[in-house]
């Protein structure tokens, strides 16, 4: 369902990505773990479209900045980035139009917000809700549209305790129903019981890949996570720093249908609507 193949990406003289090869299959929960700085944001930002890379990438089969690839996309970013002005309501509102989905999206909408306990912030501005809120409200715009394939960055860091179960029970029934999974975390605990694949991640390439039948008897992935980085460099600086190139496609999203996370993204750095 993911498929990414011989990915890199410069940021001036810093080789953030390396040749990175990497593939969720539905119905799979794949981890990436690393080290700060290992490259995880950037292979995640260039499969949710918002990076321009070197390689390939397609979702479901379809190169990923196409419309039809952004369609079965779900993307909750590390940071969420909601639209000031719009309330809690008006968010799934627009993912909803935004996605083209069928009248039904109503009901799933409002057992989302109850899910994660928003029922009673529907008619909040996004500016008005806190950090965990946001991430919670980030999650419910990534999963209204139903997606086949979803990436999640960090997704648990602010949540609260019952956050943090909803997510864990959402992404486990996501599974169940044959979405491709891709999470990037440090807290490896929160998917240890559902993983099915870990790519880790060192100085910008996968440094090591393995499924959880490979792993030794009683071997947690974090014993195999400390066995594949121990003494790992981490970064692949080529020299001296060069000005940062984000290689943002601000507008690009935007304009293709279902894009709408990005343009979320897009949106909040470029100093929200208001
Ligand atoms: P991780 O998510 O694993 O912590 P990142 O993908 O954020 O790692 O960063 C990988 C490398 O790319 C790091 O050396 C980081 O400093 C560099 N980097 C990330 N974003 C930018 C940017 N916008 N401009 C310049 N360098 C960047």
């Amino acid at each position: 369902m993911l498929l990414v193949e011989n990915v890199t990406k410069r940021y001036g003289r810093t080789l953030a990505n390396d040749g990175v090869c990497m593939s969720v299959a539905s119905g799979e929960l794949a981890v990436l773990i690393g080290p700060n700085g290992a490259g995880k944001s950037t292979i995640i930002k260039s499969i949710c479209g918002l990076l321009r890379f070197d390689g390939r990438i397609t979702v479901g089969g379809f190169d990923n900045r196409t419309p039809d690839a952004k369609r079965i996309l779900g993307y909750v970013p590390e940071f969420p980035s909601l639209y000031p002005m719009l309330t809690v309501d008006e968010h799934m509102e627009f993912i909803a139009r935004a996605y083209r989905l069928g009248e039904g999206w109503r009901g799933r909408a409002e057992d989302m917000l109850a899910r994660f306990e928003l029922s009673d912030k529907r008619t909040k501005l996004g500016k008005e809700l806190s950090k965990g809120m946001q991430q919670k409200v980030s999650v419910c715009c990534a999963l209204l549209p139903e997606p086949k394939a979803v990436i999640l960055d960090e997704p648990l860091v602010g949540l609260d305790p019952r956050g943090i179960r909803e997510l864990k029970n959402a992404l486990a029934e996501l599974k169940a129903a044959g979405a491709a999974l891709l999470v990037s975390t440090h807290m490896l605990e929160s998917v240890e019981e559902n993983w099915d694949l870990t790519y880790i991640m060192v100085g910008g390439r996968i440094s090591r890949t393995f499924r959880r039948s490979e792993l030794q008897a009683g071997e947690s992935l974090e014993a195999a996570y400390f066995a594949a980085t121990e003494g790992a460099g981490t970064s692949s600086e080529g020299g001296a720093a060069a000005p940062a190139d984000s290689g943002m496609q601000n507008g690009a999203a935007a304009s293709a249908d279902g894009g709408i996370q990005n343009d979320m993204q897009n949106d909040a750095q470029g100093g929200g609507r208001s």
